[in-house]
């Protein structure tokens, strides 16, 4: 016999860098019923290049919605309950592909790739004013965004060329590559995305809520490549195929609006840090685009609904936080798996004065360094790969510590404890060390998903689905563990000094 019905359940997709994951939540009570996580796969087909396949991330997409409604079934969960799924996805990664075929032209070019520095450099030369694009777009031009990427492709990839001349390309984001082979591809696809991620290709206004002529002209970049720009909560379309055909896909959000929003940010000045592959701490700043002196972004926080108004929020990146923990897995092999690391760091409780720069991508915020590269220094004779260990995930805390002073120095009010999520936020030795470093308490919710959680809120509350409140009243409390500061601020001062000293030889290898 089928369970007595919850309430109506609403699914997420969360398209990580790292993985895909897909949720379904009990829209009354925010609980997690099941769900199904595959890992995927990272290329780097040259020193700096980071590609993943297109096909492989939608595959993983159906795999885990099968295998999550397999799940639910075997609880006796009745999936004809799921009213509406929301979709959040890795920001900025860029997918070009052929409209007629259906196949992409390209592999994915990931957010942390730097093959576009040269494109970078020769853009940067010819900017029409100092102000120009971080005025509309709140970002500075960098290898990060996805312009950079699309103007990339179509000057070294002829397919791309030729298939833009013939009119057969469409460009996206992860969330408009997967929505649109979700509502059917070839067979009447939705090409489209939302605010956040748009927000992030350096093409969009984020002022006036459009993609940008003059922007798309520096770029040369045609428009009629570019998705339709919705708000992150309403229909877009059905699900055309597999168990949950019908369903309608009525959220969309870049991962970290989506975990702003799963974290119940929606005053002005709360704040959230995400750890995952890279660093993301972003604050709301309500209906106004504040601009940073510190080297943060300004960024389109989430807009709930067609008519309902755009909040805003300035963020702190960093490209590498999971990523270093990955690279001592895959590069170095000291570890087997991710979670290794706190057993290796437990050992010595201390990097014994090394310290670890993981600038492999260059430095994102505060700095904006693409010179820099990663580096591993203070080594001694003692020094072993426990200290190492340490080091990578002292690393971690002292990039969250530079881009919370950077929020502190813009927004005025300094923040009072960190709420934090993501895949490294269940290593407790890492959370320790977080609020030793910034002396302020870190605050973990104690159902972690808080991104998929965002993106279902968001599909869930959409017009025409209507099975989730976001009345503040309805939310419902959530539970968490808190870790304090235990060493003195002073001690910390004086290791995150020294921190900034092996930054500063981090930068100027590349020239
Ligand atoms: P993303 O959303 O970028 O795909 P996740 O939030 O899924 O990332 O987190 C995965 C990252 O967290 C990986 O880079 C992994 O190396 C790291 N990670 C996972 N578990 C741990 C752990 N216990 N300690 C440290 N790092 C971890």
């Amino acid at each position: 016999a089928k369970k007595a019905v919850l309430g109506p359940l609403v699914g997420a997709v969360d398209q990580g860098t790292s993985s895909t994951r897909f949720l379904v939540f009990n829209s009354k009570t925010a609980e997690l019923l099941s769900h199904h996580q595959v890992e995927i796969k990272q290329e780097f087909p040259r020193e700096g290049w980071v590609e993943q396949d297109p096909k492989e991330i939608l595959m993983s997409v159906y795999e885990c919605i099968e295998k999550t409604c397999e799940k639910l079934e075997q609880l006796n969960i009745d999936i004809s309950n799921i009213k509406a799924i929301g979709v959040s996805n890795q920001r900025e990664t860029t997918v070009v592909w052929d409209k007629i075929t259906g196949e992409p032209l390209y592999n994915a070019v990931v957010w942390l790739d730097l093959r576009t520095q040269s494109t970078v450099e020769n853009l940067s030369k010819r900017i029409p004013g100092n102000n120009f694009l971080k005025s509309k777009t709140g970002l500075p031009l960098s290898t990060y965004f996805s312009a950079v990427k699309v103007r990339w492709l179509l000057d070294n990839v002829k397919e791309v060329q030729r298939a833009v001349e013939e009119d057969r390309a469409l460009f996206g984001t992860i969330d408009s590559w997967l929505i649109w082979c979700l509502t059917g591809g070839t067979n009447g696809g939705v090409h489209c995305t939302d605010v956040t991620n748009a927000s992030r290709t350096m093409l969009f206004n984020i002022h006036s809520l459009e993609w940008d002529k003059e922007l798309c002209e520096f770029f040369e970049i045609p428009m009629k490549i570019l998705p339709n720009v919705r708000s992150s909560s309403e229909i877009y379309g059905l699900m055309k195929a597999g168990a949950l055909e019908g369903v309608p896909i009525s959220g969309c959000l870049g991962d970290q609006s989506a975990a702003l929003v799963g974290q119940m940010c929606f005053r002005d000045g709360q704040a959230k840090n995400t750890y995952g592959t890279g660093c993301f701490l972003l604050c709301n700043t309500g209906r106004k685009c504040v601009f940073s002196e510190h080297g943060l972004l300004t960024t389109v926080a989430y807009k709930l609904g067609r008519d309902k108004p755009v909040y805003y929020a300035l963020e702190g990146s960093v490209a590498i936080a999971g990523a270093v923990i990955r690279w001592l897995r895959d590069n170095l092999g000291i570890i087997n798996s991710s979670d290794e690391i706190e057993k290796l760091a437990k050992e010595v409780g201390t990097s014994y004065g090394c310290y670890f720069v993981p600038a492999f991508s260059g430095l994102y915020a505060p700095y904006w360094e693409p010179s820099a590269r990663g580096i591993i220094c203070g080594l001694t004779q003692f020094t072993n790969k426990c200290h190492i260990a340490f080091a990578a995930l002292e690393a971690v805390c002292f990039q969250t510590r530079e881009i919370l002073d950077a929020m502190n120095r813009d927004c005025g009010i300094p923040l009072s404890h960190l709420q934090v999520d993501g895949g490294m936020t269940n290593n407790k030795i890492l959370m320790q060390l977080q609020a030793d470093i910034l002396y302020i308490p870190v605050v973990k919710p104690s159902m972690p998903e808080t991104t998929a959680l965002g993106a279902a809120m968001a599909a869930g509350a959409a017009e025409g689905v209507g099975v989730w409140s976001l009345e503040p009243e309805d939310l419902s409390a959530v539970t968490v563990e808190r870790f304090e500061p235990q060493i003195n601020a002073e001690e910390s001062e004086i290791r995150f000094s020294t921190w900034k000293k092996a930054v500063m030889k981090s930068m100027g290898w590349v020239t």
